[in-house]
């Protein structure tokens, strides 16, 4: 059991599996599993399971999971104001980074973002060092741990 400052290492928390999906028929679906944040208080609810913070999906816009410092995350109901950003007509990618830009410009938060739309275009963008990413599509598949 990890104790002392130990307990705030990267290594320590890093449990969060965010997915996107689209099918043939343009379905997109979003999930997000977290396993909370270090030291969280008895009954801490985190943005992971709400819809439209850590996790949001819609047919009209895009799906979209997030990870990073929750309290930030919900304040900014920031996976609903990404895809909104998509729906006004602007590319994942673009929106993603985005998304990382206000979460640290509006509340110094931190964290990591993934984004598809129904027409198949991904974004992926985080403000931490790294966060392990991966994506496949009928044309390619490609992996990582940080993205520029
Ligand atoms: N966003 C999560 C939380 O604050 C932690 C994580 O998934 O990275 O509970």
């Amino acid at each position: 059991m990890p104790s002392g400052k130990d307990l705030f290492a990267p290594h320590i928390s890093h449990d969060t599996v965010g997915a996107i999906a689209l099918d043939r028929e343009g379905n997109i679906a979003a999930a997000t599993s977290t396993g909370g944040t270090l030291n969280k208080a008895p009954g801490r609810l985190g943005d992971s399971s709400l819809i439209g913070c850590g996790c949001y999906a819609n047919n009209e816009s895009a799906a979209v999971s997030t990870t990073g410092w929750g309290e930030a995350i919900m304040k900014l109901v920031l996976a609903k104001w990404t895809a909104d950003r998509i729906q006004a007509g602007n590319l994942p990618e673009w929106s993603a980074q985005e998304a990382m830009n206000y979460l640290k410009q509006r509340l110094n938060g931190h964290g990591g973002i993934i984004v598809l739309d129904p027409a198949g275009h991904i974004g992926i963008a985080h403000n931490t060092p790294r966060m392990a990413w991966a994506y496949k599509t009928v044309h390619k598949e490609e992996a990582g741990v940080e993205r520029d």
